[in-house]
C-alpha cells in the first residue's frame, strides 16, 4: 500500500520540486492543485477562466471549484494506492471537506516544509526572473504569504495535535531538504 501524503508549506518553500522527488521515490502520483489550475488557465477551460484573475492576484480560488478538481483527480486509478497531495487543503474548510469526503485515512502524514517570510520573498522574486509566472510580483507574493499564514498555516497545528505531522526545515539545498523529508517519513 502506497503512502498518502499531504505537502504543506508557504509559497516559495520549494514544495513543487520536493513533491516531484518524493512522488518519484515512492512511486505515487504528485497531485498539485496549483499545477492543475495553471493547466486549466492555459487550456482556457471554464474553470480556468474563473480562476485566472484570482490566481494572478494571489488569492485563493473558491473552495468548491478546487475541491471538485481534487475529487475528480483522486478518483483516477493511479491514485488508488497512494498519492502526494500538494497545495490542498489550503484552509480549514478544505481540510474538513477532505476528511468528511474520504474519512481520516485520506492521508497518513502531512509534511510541513517551513522557511521564514523574507527568505521566501527573495526566492520567489528570483524564480520570477527565471520563469514567467503572473503571480510572482512582490505585492502578489506578499498577498500569497499573508493568506498562507492566515489560512493554511493553522492546519499545521491542527495536524500536529493529531500526531499526523512531519515538520521539515526548508532552508538548504534541494538535496538537503529532500534528505530531511525522507528521514521524517521513515
Ligand atoms: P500553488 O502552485 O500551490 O502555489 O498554487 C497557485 C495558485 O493556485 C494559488 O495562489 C491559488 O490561487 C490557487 N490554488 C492552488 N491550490 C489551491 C487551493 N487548494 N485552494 C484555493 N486556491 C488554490
Amino acid at each position: 500500500m502506497g503512502r498518502k501524503l499531504l505537502l504543506l508549506g508557504p509559497p516559495g518553500a520549494g514544495k513543487g520540486t520536493q513533491a516531484q522527488h518524493i512522488a518519484k521515490l515512492l512511486g505515487i502520483p504528485h497531485i498539485s492543485t496549483g499545477d492543475m489550475l495553471r493547466q486549466a488557465v492555459a487550456d482556457e477551460t471554464e474553470l480556468g477562466m474563473q480562476a485566472k484573475a484570482i490566481m494572478e492576484a494571489g488569492d485563493l480560488v473558491p473552495d468548491d471549484l478546487v475541491t471538485a478538481l481534487v475529487i475528480e483527480r483522486l478518483a483516477q486509478p493511479d491514485a488508488a494506492c497512494g498519492y502526494l497531495l500538494d497545495g490542498y487543503p489550503r484552509n480549514a474548510a478544505q481540510a474538513d471537506t477532505l476528511t468528511d469526503t474520504y474519512g481520516d485515512d485520506v492521508f497518513d502524514t502531512a509534511i510541513a516544509v517551513d522557511v521564514e517570510s523574507e527568505e521566501l520573498v527573495r526566492r520567489i522574486l528570483q524564480r520570477a526572473e527565471e520563469q514567467d509566472r503572473a503571480d510572482d510580483t512582490e505585492d502578489v507574493i506578499r498577498n500569497r504569504l499573508n493568506i498562507y499564514r492566515a489560512d493554511t498555516e493553522p492546519l499545521i497545528g491542527y495536524y500536529r495535535d493529531r500526531d499526523r505531522l512531519a515538520e521539515v526545515d526548508g532552508v538548504g539545498s534541494v538535496d538537503e531538504v529532500f534528505g530531511r523529508i525522507v528521514e521524517a517519513l521513515r
